[in-house]
Formats: structure tokens, sequence, C-alpha cells
């Protein structure tokens, strides 16, 4: 009787693991709560971030936006050019390293929580929940012959999920180009080619992804899956079954059970987004989402047997049966001293970055020009670059020769996050012992700080 309930189970499993599809069964506990409340929270800054304005000297713009048209990136009250590349190599680099830290303590932490492949996935399966009903119902509608219930189901279904990528690309173009010209735009049908090409892709990249291919993703297309393994040591705590607790298995009722504390109710895999069984060890499959774990805690809790047969743990762990050890991990220590150099560089970067920048070009028309009055003139053009987000005044001074001085307007107005190209002449003394070509200096400082300044060396000619 013990083995035929088993073989049932087991064939139950087989079924639900071969279907092409997995309809992963619904589960209740603090993984899946701490899953939804990072949906909630990515999905509101993602929708809701290219809502944001950002006023500033009385000009009201989008707060994040990536402008490639203008070249320049605004993050709030900050504006990055393509020369501050190096702070969005660093930003880059900070999100490796602490992607390699999260992953050396807790294994697949961010597959199963924060990748955007998991949360959308886990945002179309709730829409399918909600439209084709739980996991066995959606297995028998799959099963079923077309129909007009089944046509009018995947219709529904399908038209939510397109509709929930549709909104994804137009949020994700909405940071390139400004959201609020960007709805209107495409009101009219009047979006540009590659905003029309990105929010095509875009959306059927998500409609696909999230909706079809899901876990094949994690499995089979995802680099980062398969050299994770790296970063892992005998201390790395990950989705583990306690092979010692849990074996043998042995259903409930079954007579004479004096086997382990699993009683083999499968449903563990079944509430598997990825179709994994855990207690065969740890598998490439697994995304660490911990929702196998809530089920088995709740089927402990039901038995009236201690929580954790599935639990977060350690190789080490699980081992020796000892709690990790905290200390002695020299990829931790290389991981989170890599983190700091890299967020201390980022913040002395942004801190000392150029907010002025001058290039000095010389007039190539004229070499020199002589005044009546007997004064030698050089004529220059300045590209001012005023990389602040506020207008600013800078002043232009010149030294090198002896005697030498801007004509006219010193004095000039930059608007904010733009260049200004100005036509400068230099005069000196003529009729002096020097002559030839003669280097000198251009010093440009902002009128409200004086330490704002560029020092920039070009040649003045002399009879
Ligand atoms: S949920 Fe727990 S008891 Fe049930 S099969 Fe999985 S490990 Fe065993
Ligand atoms: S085995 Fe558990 S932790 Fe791993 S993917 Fe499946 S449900 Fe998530």
């Amino acid at each position: 009787m013990g083995k035929s309930v088993s073989k049932v189970r087991e064939a139950k499993l087989e079924l639900y693991r071969k279907q092409g599809k997995i309809h992963a069964r619904a589960v209740a506990g603090r993984f899946n709560t701490l899953r939804w409340a990072i949906v909630w929270l990515t999905q509101i800054v993602f929708y809701g971030g290219g809502w944001l304005t950002w006023e500033s000297n009385g000009f009201a713009r989008q707060a994040v936006l990536f402008d490639i048209v203008h070249e320049k990136l605004y993050l709030f009250g900050l504006v990055l050019w393509p020369q501050d590349a190096l702070l969005l190599a660093l930003a880059l680099i900070l999100a490796a390293t602490a992607l390699f830290l999260v992953t050396a303590l807790a294994g697949r932490l961010f597959c199963g929580f924060a990748c955007p492949q998991t949360v959308y996935t886990t945002i179309f399966a709730w829409v399918e929940a909600k439209v084709e009903g739980d996991h066995l119902e959606r297995l028998k509608l799959d099963q079923s012959p077309m129909s007009a219930r089944k046509l009018t189901l995947k219709g529904v279904k399908h038209g939510l999920w397109l509709l929930i990528a549709a909104w994804t690309a137009i949020t994700f173009v909405g940071y390139f180009t400004p959201i609020r010209e960007l709805l209107p735009a495409l009101a009219v049908g009047g979006t540009g080619p590659w905003e029309s090409f990105w929010l095509i892709f875009y959306g059927l990249f998500a409609y696909v992804q999230a909706g079809f291919a899901r876990e094949a993703v994690c499995q089979h297309m995802c680099p980062y899956s398969r050299f994770q393994g790296v970063m892992f040591d005998r201390n790395t705590a990950t989705v583990s079954y306690d092979l010692r607790r849990g074996e043998p298995r042995q259903a409930r009722g079954q007579a004479g059970r004096s086997g382990g504390d699993c009683i083999d109710c499968g449903i563990c895999v079944e509430v598997c987004p990825t179709g994994v069984d855990i207690r065969e060890g740890l598998q490439l499959g697994c995304i660490n989402c911990g929702l196998c774990i809530d089920a088995c805690d709740t089927v402990m809790t039901r038995v009236g047997t201690p929580t954790g047969l599935i639990r977060f743990a350690s190789e080490r762990e699980l081992a020796a049966q000892v709690p990790p050890a905290p200390a002695g991990r020299p990829r931790l220590a290389v991981y989170g001293g890599l983190l700091l150099a890299v967020v201390a560089l980022g913040v002395w970067s942004l801190g000392h970055r150029a907010l002025l920048q001058v290039d000095v070009l010389r007039d190539r028309g004229a070499l020199l020009r002589e005044t009546p009055a007997g004064r030698i003139e050089n004529a220059y053009t300045l590209k001012l670059k005023n990389l602040d987000d506020a207008p600013r005044e800078f002043v232009v001074e010149v030294s090198g020769v002896p005697g030498i001085e801007v004509v006219g307007e010193r004095v000039f107005a930059v608007a904010a996050g733009s260049v200004r190209p100005v036509s400068l002449t230099l005069s000196a003394p003529g009729g002096t012992a020097l002559s030839g070509v003669r280097p000198i200096t251009f010093r440009i400082a902002a009128t409200h700080d004086a330490t704002r300044k560029v020092l920039e060396p070009s040649r003045f000619i002399l009879p």
C-alpha cells in the first residue's frame, strides 16, 4: 500500500515536470512575501521614475533621462557628460562587485528576487493564474482541446500580457525620450524610427521572455548562471534540502514509518517556478527564490515537525551541522574591499569632476595684427563648456607676455549644460625685446567660485 502511494506521487511529479510548460503551484510564506515586496519596489521605481521631474533654475525637466542626442545623462541634480564615462564605468563595476558579494554570501539571491527576468515572470505568471486559475486548472486547460472558453481565457491572458509588455516598452523608451513627449507622439504615430524600433523590440522582448521563455532563460540563456559557481565556497548559503534530516523520505501514513522528516509530498517541487526538485541537490536550474522553503515549512508546520528541512544553508553547515563561519572567507574580503574601493573612487571622482571645460583655438586667418598704437594683436576662439546644471559666468585672463591683456569683454555667460564659442582678441605691446612665438596661459574662472578654474596653454605670436 505504502509503495503504491509513493509510486502515485512519483508519477504525479513526473507528469508535472514533463509538461512542456511549468505550472507552478501558488505558495504563501516569508520568501513569497519578500519576492512580491521586491516586485512592487522595483516596479514602482521603474514605472514611476520616468514621471519624476526635477526643477533647476526655473526650468523643469525629466529627473532621470538618458539624452543620447545631446550626449547627457540627467540624474536628478546631476548632469553627466561623455567625459564622465569613468563614473558610469565605476557604477557598473560597483553593481557587478555587489552582485559577486551577494552571490558569495547567499548564492543566486539576485536571480531569485531582483533579476528583471524573475520579476516579470512573476508578474506574468500572476496574471496567468488570475485568468486561468490555479496550477491544476491551468494544466487541465492546456491539455484540453480548443473550445470557446479556452480561446477566451487564452485571448484575455495574452491581451493582458501584451498590455503590460507595451507599457513596459513605453516606460523603457521614456528614459531616453522624455515620456511626456513620447506619449503624445505615440498617440499620433509620430515617433521616430529608433523610438519605434525600440518600442516594438522591447515590447516583444518582454512578452516573449516573461510569457513564454520564463525559466528557460535562467537555465539556458543567462550567462551569469553559468559562471556564478566560481563565487561560491563551502560557506555560501544557498537554498538546500537537509539530506541528513529528510532521508530516507517516507510518505505519511505508511505502515511502520521510521524514516526522515521528508514526507515525500512533492509540494516543494510543485511550487518551484523552474521545475527543480531541490532534494536532488544544488542544481543549475535553482534560482534561490526560496519558494520551496515556504512550501516545506508549511508542510512541516502542518505535520508538527520543526521547520527548516529546506532552508538557506551552506555546504559546510549541512555536512558538519554547524553554523556557517562568518570569518576567514578571503573572497568576501576581496569583494568587500573592492566594493569599498570603488565607492571611495566614485565619491572622489564625483567631488572632483570638472564642471568647466575650455578649448582654445588660435585664429587661422591671420598670424598677428599691428594696431596704429603699435600694439600686437592675436585672435582666438574659446569654447567655454559649462557642465553645470545652472547658468554660469566665466572671466577670462591671460598671462605669459609682459603687458598682455584681453581686448574688450572678458566676462562671458554660458547657459546650463551648454557650450558657448566666444571670439577673443589679445593685445601685447609691440617694439619690445620679445619676438616670435611666445607661450601664454589662459585662465578661465567662474565668477561665483574662483576655485572652479581652467588653465589652458596657447601661443602668442609677435613680429
Ligand atoms: S515539501 Fe518538504 S516534506 Fe514535502 S517533499 Fe518537499 S522536502 Fe519533503
Ligand atoms: S528549488 Fe526552491 S529555491 Fe530553487 S528555484 Fe525551485 S523553488 Fe526556488
